[in-house]
């Protein structure tokens, strides 16, 4: 088992300047005693990325990701975010390859290489997301999915890179749905993504990765997934917007 665990939240388009300010403030204000070796993250929308990392001590266990980036450096792409502006404003993190973003801004993994590749390049750290949908889950075809989604992408990266990739496991069709797969059924896809690890880095490097799960995480279900082996912390959506929740998913770990 890794020894990092985490605890990530992603606000998606949600929120306006004065909730994020109080949700990052509860938040810091409930996670002082949170053991050394985990790590709460909160992923604001860009606009308030300032607001919100201007919040957070420099030895708070709670960091900041962005959402998103660019696959470009710089230069005409009206809209976009680069890597090296999130670097510039000192974010230490960000999540790429989000389910949303693959399936309404149609992100390959082609796309998604490069924007890894330019995360790295700015010493960005990443929360990279996997997962099949509902048919891929039914047909059973879900392995090899998720082996070719992580083979286009993260095992493209050399023993040095892949060290700053948490992958986070999101079936889709447990995405803001209220259902949530079984802790066998997440313990078995992180297990099985662990192994991917060990045969492609080695048993050191595949055991440092921390591998969270996602989809309709909630207080109620947290200690039971966060319990399994392979399940080193969660990414959470939906009740990562309510501060009383998101603290007891924390404190879940
Ligand atoms: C997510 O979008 O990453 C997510 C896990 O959402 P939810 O917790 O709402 O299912």
């Amino acid at each position: 088992m890794s020894k990092t665990k985490i605890i990530a939240g992603n606000w998606k388009m949600n929120a306006n300047s004065n909730d994020a300010m109080h949700l990052v403030k509860t938040i810091q204000n409930q996670v002082l005693n949170y053991p050394t070796n985990n790590t709460v993250i909160v992923a604001p929308p860009f606009v308030y990325l300032p607001l919100v990392s201007n919040e957070l001590n420099n030895n708070s266990s709670v960091k900041i990701a962005a959402q998103n980036c660019s696959q470009f450096n710089d230069g005409a792409y009206t809209g976009e975010v680069s890597a090296t502006m999130l670097h510039d404003l000192n974010i230490p993190f960000v999540i790429i390859g989000h389910s949303e973003r693959r399936q309404y801004f149609n992100e390959a993994d082609e796309i998604l290489l490069e924007k890894i590749n330019q995360a790295l390049n700015n010493n960005l750290k990443i929360i990279f997301c996997c997962g099949e949908n509902l048919a891929l889950r039914e047909s059973n075809e879900y392995f090899s999915f998720i082996q070719n989604q992580l083979e286009n992408t993260i095992f493209q990266l050399d023993e040095n890179q892949i060290k700053n990739i948490i992958i986070a496991y999101e079936p889709i069709w447990a995405i803001g749905t209220g259902k949530t797969a079984s802790p066998e059924q997440a313990q078995a896809i992180h297990a099985f993504i662990r192994a991917l690890l060990t045969k492609a880095y080695g048993t050191d490097i595949a055991q440092q990765i921390p591998i969270l799960y996602g989809g309709s995480v909630k207080p109620s279900n947290a200690k039971a997934l966060l319990s399994c082996n392979d399940i080193d912390g969660a990414l959470v959506g939906g009740a990562s917007l309510n501060a009383s929740d998101f603290i007891d998913i924390i404190y879940a770990i």
